[in-house]
């Protein structure tokens, strides 16, 4: 660790820091708290910290429900919004069982597990999200709404509008956290956004994903507004997906570059694209986890929806953006921001080093734009499709032997639980959609 116990306890005082949120996400990546006040973190450092994991869904059974926090203490960090009770540090915690072992339902040790994984590979996963979302306004009462109210378009400057405001706020509250913004611009759809964080090591992209996502719904909070990351909000208008760039390092080196390449990429490269493709329809679940993340995978907003890749266009699900040297990456383009981001960045990252295992030929790359094409053409390709639901991405997940050893039995099983009883109650839904196709003309 970069800080020690001593450090983070002189910083806690230095900047009169009262409250501290111990922070873990659950299997479905939503992040959780344990508060704690002042007096409590040199115990929480160590630790100590207990909290039932039997009130969190799906996370243990009753006769195991004491859990252990363990705080990583790089991930010290001071909210930088004053609060009247004081200020609120958080530090992101490791789930351990009460014999001190990693527990099987933490999402954090799921992904710490395939990063050491790729250590005795040899390899560094870096990582940088391109997490998109809507700011939608609230109506009198305080209910969400999907309107927004400012008239912008793709990296519009024009309208200053709360929106605009809200994402400032936003990428100044991250800096202040330490995140170092690379980008930040409006979206294609009304009220929708992005900010895109500069790549780091896996683990700490993950950590960022988390922390980007409540502090992005905090400041849209506190201008009045709703941040929401569901991946399609609006028929008819983009919708939110969270890209991600991978790559992979050895001694420092991108070993995604081949300059003697055709491409410009190296063998290792194609072979990660080979197992991204590979196992594309088995990781959907968990890279678009939810019923609405299906509404955006269709054709026509440059989101994938067929399984290829490509050094040219966006149809592509793997594509390979123009920089080489150092910067040499590959975008994976289904992901959505529902994603559980420990979960997301481990099935990636476990099927890229699946393909490198089994050299993995990826194919040619595909030029044309697959949206074009109709079905003949894209067969004769090859090119399959991803999951156009969320049960037909359960279906492939519940079988696939990479997801259950990825995920372990316990996380493999509770996800998919979960996810069933999510799709049957959907499925026996009225829409309003159907009333109105059908209650006129039947
Ligand atoms: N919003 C698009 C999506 O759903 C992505 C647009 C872009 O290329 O940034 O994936
Ligand atoms: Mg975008
Ligand atoms: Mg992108």
């Amino acid at each position: 660790a970069k800080l020690s116990k001593e450090e983070i306890l002189a910083l806690a005082a230095e900047n009169k820091v009262e409250f501290i949120r111990l922070q873990f996400v659950d299997i479905l990546g939503i992040i959780k708290n344990v508060a704690i006040t002042i007096e409590q973190l040199p115990a929480a450092l160590e630790g100590e910290i207990m909290f039932d994991g039997s009130s969190i869904e799906g996370f243990t059974r009753i006769h195991e429900s004491d859990m252990y926090l363990k705080p990583d203490y790089d991930t010290f960090t001071i909210f930088p919004w004053e609060n009247e009770s004081g200020r609120t540090a958080r530090l992101m915690c490791d789930i351990y069982t009460p014999a001190d072992e990693p527990f099987a339902g933490c999402p954090r040790n799921v992904l710490k597990q395939v990063i050491k994984e790729a250590e005795t590979m040899g390899y560094q996963m870096y990582a940088g999200p391109e997490p998109e979302f809507f700011l939608f306004e609230k109506d009198e009462v305080g209910n969400l709404t999907t309107r927004t109210h400012d008239k912008g378009g793709y990296f519009d400057l024009s309208p200053i509008d709360r929106g605009g405001e809200a994402r400032r706020a936003t990428v100044i509250a991250l800096k202040k956290m330490g995140f170092e913004v690379e980008a930040t611009h409006h979206e294609v759809a009304p009220g929708q956004h992005e900010i895109d964080f500069k790549y780091t090591p896996v683990l700490k992209t993950a950590d960022n994903i988390a922390t980007f996502k409540f502090v992005t719904k905090i400041i849209a909070m506190q201008h009045g507004l709703h941040a929401t990351f569901m991946p399609k909000p609006i028929y008819g208008e983009s919708g939110s997906g969270m890209h991600v760039h991978q790559s992979l390092y050895q001694n420092g080196e991108n070993v995604f570059y081949d300059p003697d390449s055709e491409l410009g990429l190296s063998e290792i490269a194609r072979y990660y694209i080979g197992g991204l493709l590979k196992h594309a329809r088995e990781t959907t679940a968990i890279l678009n986890p939810t019923i609405n993340s299906y509404k955006r995978l269709v054709p026509g907003y440059e989101a994938p929806v067929y399984i290829s890749w490509s050094a040219q266009n966006r149809s592509a699900l793997v594509r390979v953006p123009s920089a080489r040297g150092d910067a040499t990456r590959l975008e994976l383009r289904n992901p959505d921001p529902t994603a559980n981001p420990y979960l997301a960045t481990a099935v990636m990252l476990k099927a890229g080093l699946d393909g490198i295992k089994n050299k993995i030929d990826p194919g040619e790359q595909t030029i044309d734009n697959i949206y074009e094409m109709n079905y003949h053409e894209r067969r004769a390709r090859g090119i399959k499709n991803l999951p156009s639901s969320l049960s037909e991405a359960l279906k492939y997940f519940q079988t696939s032997d990479l997801m259950k050893k990825t995920l372990g039995d316990h996380i493999h099983h509770h996800f998919l639980e979960a996810k069933k009883i999510e799709w049957a109650v959907y499925k026996r839904q009225v829409h309003n959609w159907e009333i109105d196709q059908y209650i006129a003309t039947y």
